[in-house]
């Protein structure tokens, strides 16, 4: 089912939540809305569900318009990051919760219940209550939940929110898996960009209401259209466009500032074909790849990241002088702010 939002803005007195925010969601796809917090994607999610209503603009769910039809109508399954299940019900009574109010066949139920158990990977815990589960687990209840009534899109608002890294990491990969089985419509808000790159196939980087960037997890890394995308998605130097790491750079104009990836920095300790020279003040050993910091001769101090191998290969100690030439730089020559 695919959604498509025309438009649409949301005030909260005279403050834009969305502003004017246009979007198209493909049926059966996976889509991030990524962005810090505050920039608005709870509340378009809560405009998709029919929690809240435009101001202004549409919303289509199937090629239907859905802008003033409610919640029910609009056969949507949630999961929120402190998605309370029923205490005192079961794990099996929770999933099939929604089935029995909607009345459905006793079998019927019975059977949806243990396929979705299998699906999220908790068979045999059917009869335990929430409190005899882990935080992952619940959630993958949750999720099972807002399955069972087979929902035309499923909205997930940063559902692996509360959990520490290590099963956030673990719940990712399997969310993505699942989606590959069930294809649901599903828009998964989180603002943790790795998050995103991971699981979706396209990302809406929202920024203060408005949409910055759409596009698949690669275009928004390796062309991102603005200031704000490139320093949201990776870690990023900004540096002035008149530095000296760029005087090989052939710009019509030397534009405000330059943006330039860690890892896109070659670092060497000749001096032949490097465009600036500066000195390493910082070495911080992440695994398998090293982060240099590194003061440029202006002053100016910029990261770098190296491959482990690369590292050794150099040699390199704190206080040495090193070579750099960018790998590739961007600029953005119709946005000056950051
Ligand atoms: P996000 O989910 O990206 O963190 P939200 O959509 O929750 O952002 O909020 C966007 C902005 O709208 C925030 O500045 C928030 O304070 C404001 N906002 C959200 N809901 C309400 C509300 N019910 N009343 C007033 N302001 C709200
Ligand atoms: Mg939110």
């Amino acid at each position: 089912m695919n959604i498509v939002i025309e438009n649409i803005s949301k005030h909260y007195g005279s403050f834009a939540a969305i502003d004017r925010v246009s979007l198209e969601i493909r049926s059966g796809s996976l889509v991030a809305l990524l962005g810090p917090s505050g920039s608005g994607k709870s509340t378009l999610l809560r405009l998709i569900a029919g929690l809240e209503t435009p101001d202004t603009g549409k919303i289509a769910i199937a090629d239907e318009d859905a802008t003033h039809k409610n919640v029910q109508e609009r056969n949507i399954g949630f999961v929120f990051q402190h998605y309370a299940l029923f205490k005192h019900l079961t794990v099996r009574q929770n999933i099939a919760f929604g089935l029995e109010i909607r009345k459905a066949l006793k079998s019927r139920t019975k059977a949806k219940v243990e396929q979705l158990l299998e699906l999220v990977q908790l068979k045999g815990m059917g009869d335990r209550y929430p409190s005899q589960l882990s935080g992952g687990q619940r959630q993958r209840v949750a999720l099972a939940r807002a399955l069972a009534v087979e929902p035309r899109v499923l909205l997930l608002d940063e559902p692996f929110g509360a959990l520490d890294a290590k099963v956030r990491k673990e719940l990712r990969t399997w969310l993505r898996h699942l989606h590959d089985e069930v294809h649901v419509t599903t828009v998964f808000v989180t603002h943790d960009q790795e998050e995103a790159m991971e699981i979706s196939d396209e990302i809406v980087v929202m920024n203060q209401g408005k949409v910055e960037q759409i596009g698949t997890p690669s275009q928004i890394y390796d062309r991102p259209a603005t200031p704000f995308v490139m320093s949201f998605i990776g870690p990023v130097n900004i540096l002035p466009g008149s530095s000296r790491l760029f005087c090989d750079n052939k710009f019509e104009r030397v534009p405000p500032k330059i943006f330039l990836r860690p890892h896109d920095i070659v670092v060497t300790t000749q001096i032949k074909e490097a465009t600036a020279s500066a000195r390493v003040s910082r070495l911080i050993h992440l695994g398998w790849q090293i982060r240099a910091e590194l003061a440029l001769d202006d002053g100016q101090v910029i990261n770098a990241i190296l491959p482990r191998e690369r590292f050794d290969q150099l040699n390199l100690k704190p206080q040495q002088q090193v070579y750099l030439k960018p790998k590739d730089i961007k600029s953005f020559p119709h946005s000056y702010s950051v």
